[in-house]
């Protein structure tokens, strides 16, 4: 059992590097983990990053983490590249467990482990991961200005980046399994509308060609198993995110979606001394900038916090 720490920070995107830096500043000597596999979170499966502030040439996703990891330690952050395994948030002194048993002890606890963007689990949908296969409009939509875009998926998210991917592309099809839409009536409405929206009704993507980029989709018809070509050099995926909320059901409160409710707009979970920010809690704007500002309110919010208990 360890001596109880001020805080401890749980993931390590750009909401918990930035919970660090700001915690550490505050010498609070923040303990980060940062995860097994994953340390730098969701931008280190990414290239090109633009709409970061502050880098006006943009900068590559893992360069970027690198350098608010390099920036949280600066401040003496203590990182641990390793996973939570169990969490015990109810007391007043909450403790976190990783993967060799060690138990360790904190007055308040900042929760920053991101989403999971779900995949269609295709062969060359990793390794073509900004190079034409994207997760984010808002993010990539830029990269595709002319092109031939597919987007995946039948619901809101699916339409409102088909929508906004049209001002950029030369065309956009829909690529959807059934022949009906789950996106609300309006969202509809929209990309009915616009003209350079298609629509492949009753299909799925089959394959994802390409060796150094995106050069096409087989679509498979899921009603007749027929094959068809569709040239694309952008494939937007739009079939849900996951927050990873498992390890704290049953202790903060989650919505319908299964994301951390917070009394917003601060960063306060149900549970007092416990913060948290960044795509865990966000199913509407999950950027790197707004994860990296709620992460800077947790920070604030359990300094607050620890101040009053002084
Ligand atoms: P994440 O970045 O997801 O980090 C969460 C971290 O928590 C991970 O490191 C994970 O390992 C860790 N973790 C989870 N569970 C545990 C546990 N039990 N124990 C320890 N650690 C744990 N946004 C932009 O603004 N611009 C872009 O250009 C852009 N491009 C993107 C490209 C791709 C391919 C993807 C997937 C996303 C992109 N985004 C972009 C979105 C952006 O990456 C996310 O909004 C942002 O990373 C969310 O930050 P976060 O800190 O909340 O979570």
């Amino acid at each position: 059992m360890s001596d109880v720490r001020n805080v401890i920070i749980i993931g390590s995107g750009p909401a918990g590097y930035t919970a660090a830096l700001y915690t550490a500043r505050a010498s609070l000597k923040p303990l980060v983990f940062e995860g097994a596999v994953t340390a730098g979170g969701a931008l280190m499966n990414t290239t090109d990053v633009e709409n970061f502030p502050g880098f006006r040439d943009g900068i590559m996703g893992p360069d970027l983490m690198d350098n608010m990891r390099a920036q949280a330690e600066r401040f003496g952050a203590e990182l641990v590249p390793d996973d939570v395994v169990a969490v015990d948030l109810t007391g007043d002194i909450k403790t976190v467990t990783d993967t060799a048993g060690t138990v360790h002890r904190a007055k308040a606890v900042i929760v920053t482990t991101g989403s999971q963007h779900r995949k269609l689990g295709l062969p060359k949908e990793d390794e073509l991961s900004g190079r034409g296969v994207s997760w984010c409009a808002t993010c990539d939509g830029f990269f595709f200005k002319d092109q031939d875009i597919a987007v995946v998926g039948g619901g809101d998210t699916a339409m409102e980046e088909a929508t906004f991917l049209s001002r950029f592309a030369k065309s956009v099809t829909i690529v959807h399994r059934r022949d009906t839409l789950r996106a609300s009536k309006a969202m509809q409405d929209r990309a009915f509308a616009d003209p350079k929206i298609k629509f492949a009704w009753h299909s799925e993507v089959a394959t994802i060609h390409g060796d150094q980029k995106l050069s096409a989709l087989t679509l498979r018809n899921t009603k007749t198993g027929e094959l068809s070509e569709l040239p694309a050099t952008g494939l937007f995926i739009a079939v849900g995110h996951d927050p990873r909320t498992e390890l704290f059901k049953g202790q903060l409160d989650l919505d319908d979606e299964g994301y951390l409710k917070v009394d917003a707009p601060s960063t306060r979970t149900n549970l007092p001394g416990v913060f948290a920010a960044g795509d865990v809690v966000d199913h509407t704007y999950r950027q790197a900038i707004t994860a990296a500002g709620t992460g800077c309110s947790a920070a604030l919010d359990a300094e607050r916090f620890l101040a009053a208990l002084a």
